[in-house]
């Protein structure tokens, strides 16, 4: 591990607002921690930041001291790239403001933000930000990788409202990212990850979505998953924009809604969101409740910050996980029969399948407008295995690999923010050759020596 002469040390706590925490400091492990309990990663220094100065001073120190950078927003990334062995965590967590501006309906929201701030803040004006679905996500690293959730059908991805960014880039400079301003730069944040620099705030438009939703979650009988899906792949390729459902296999929740002898069963959840009159949404959700069995539902006017904290307690921080994940070109028959072969063979009762449906205002942003490729994909897989004793690390692993690997042959791509740790082919499997062409070039130019390469990296090509 390495260690730093006192003097290295006090210089630079002279130049810096926020805390610095080595190894034998009161702090130092619960701000190294990261959502997945698979890593337990020790730098050898933490910068917990609180300004845009900071977060300069941090790279310019660990340029100087060569080290390697972790950077943390949410710390929620399931491949564990918020934290490295040695070298310097630059960590983000304490910068967390949301200021809004109601007239323009915009929101700036800092590097270190939680989707929860961000909700929190937006929803005093009945506004929200297109964004992911667990109010402890990081809005950093959720943005710089695409975003989407519960709106997004509506109203875009996270980077499809980006509006700028002030980024700190790898030689310690402050620079606005916009369409006006270093537009390469600002392409390559929409898509490419924290790969050319640190996001200190991000200007963002919000959505007038009101304080409550039309929303919630039917449950379905896990015995008749593949007569559902097949109705469901359909059914929800034919919904507008407005309506967003959902389909999740997993062992059910003590929801009190659902009679006690469901509860720990396989099921299909069904949870769905809907922008707008609660008669036109009863409508269109009939269908749902109609074709097969369910074994209970809940739904009704959601307060918007209810229902985006609802999920929180199924992936709470600490446990062991590995995700897997896919676009998928079709809900075929032969796709859906795999899925819920392996869907049964869950190995703990906390793994999860889940498959949102995608498509809307994002699969019609041009292909090359941002550096998210594969816009027009209709469903994502995604295999959650998630446990809690290392003892059940092998048995959980070869589930998802075996899993992933028989239903790569209805794939087409990835979306790189649920990657694992799978090696560069995959990370270019997240983008076009096209795109990853640019982003090659975008990385020379930003980030020629590849100091941020605890993320998805894009390496440079020079
Ligand atoms: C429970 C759960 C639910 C999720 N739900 C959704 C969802 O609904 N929609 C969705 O799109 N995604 C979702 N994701 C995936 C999520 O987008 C990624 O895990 C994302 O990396 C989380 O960002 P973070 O800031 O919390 O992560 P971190 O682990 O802190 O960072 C992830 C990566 O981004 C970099 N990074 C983070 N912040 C910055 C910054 N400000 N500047 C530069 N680089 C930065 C980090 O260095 C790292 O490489 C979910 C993940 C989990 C675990």
């Amino acid at each position: 591990m390495t260690t730093f002469q006192n003097n290295t040390i006090n210089d630079f706590r002279e130049k810096f607002r926020g805390t610095l925490l080595l190894p034998d400091n009161h702090g130092y492990d619960s701000a190294r921690k990261v959502w997945n309990g698979m890593f337990d990663r020790k730098p050898a220094i933490i910068a917990r930041c609180i300004g845009s100065s900071d977060v300069i001073n941090a790279v310019q120190f660990a340029r100087e001291n060569n080290l390697l950078i972790a950077v943390k927003g949410g710390g929620h990334n399931s491949a564990g790239k918020a934290v490295c062995d040695d070298g310097m965590m630059i960590d983000l967590s304490l910068m967390r403001r949301v200021l809004v501006d109601k007239k323009s309906e915009t929101a700036l929201v800092d590097g270190g933000c939680l989707l929860g701030d961000v909700d929190y803040e937006t929803q005093l004006h009945g506004l929200a930000v297109s964004a992911g679905i667990v109010s402890h996500t990081g809005v950093g690293g959720l943005t710089l990788g695409g975003g989407f959730g519960w709106i997004s059908r509506k109203y875009g991805f996270t980077i499809d409202n980006l509006i700028s960014a002030e980024v700190v880039t790898a030689d310690g400079e402050l620079l606005t990212a916009s369409n006006e301003e270093n537009p390469d730069l600002f392409w390559g944040i929409r898509g490419g990850g924290g790969n050319f620099g640190i996001v200190t705030s991000f200007t963002v438009k919000c959505a007038p979505i009101g304080n409550e939703v039309f929303s919630g979650m039917i449950i379905k009988k896990f015995e008749d998953a593949g007569e559902y899906i097949r109705f469901h792949r359909d059914y929800v390729r034919k919904l507008p924009d407005e309506m967003t459902v959902w389909l999740v296999m997993r062992h059910a929740p003590p929801l009190p809604f659902l009679p006690t002898d469901v509860h720990g069963k396989m099921v299909v959840a069904v949870p769905f969101v809907w922008l707008g009159d609660r008669d036109e949404g009863e409508e269109l959700i009939k269908p749902l409740r109609e074709i097969t069995v369910s074994h209970g539902e809940e739904i009704g006017m959601n307060l918007w910050v209810n229902w985006q904290a609802g999920f929180d307690g199924l992936c709470e921080h600490g446990a062991r996980n590995y995700w897997k994940s896919h676009h998928l070109k079709e809900l075929s028959n032969d796709c859906i029969d795999t899925v819920v072969a392996f869907a049964a063979k869950m190995p703990t009762d906390e793994c999860e399948v889940f498959i949102p449906h995608m498509e809307g205002a994002p699969s019609r942003v041009p292909e090359l407008d941002t550096a998210f490729a594969h816009r027009n994909t209709p469903f994502v897989l995604n295999i959650h295995t998630r446990w809690q004793n290392m003892a059940d690390d092998d048995r959980s692993l070869s589930w998802a690999r075996e899993f992933h690997a028989e239903t790569e042959k209805f794939a087409q791509g990835v979306y790189v923010n649920f990657l694992s740790d799978e090696g560069e082919t995959r990370v270019r499997d997240a983008y076009t050759k096209e795109v990853w062409q640019r982003l090659e070039q975008v990385k020379n130019k930003y980030d020629p020596d590849n100091i941020f390469q605890m993320n998805q990296n894009i390496k440079p090509s020079l």
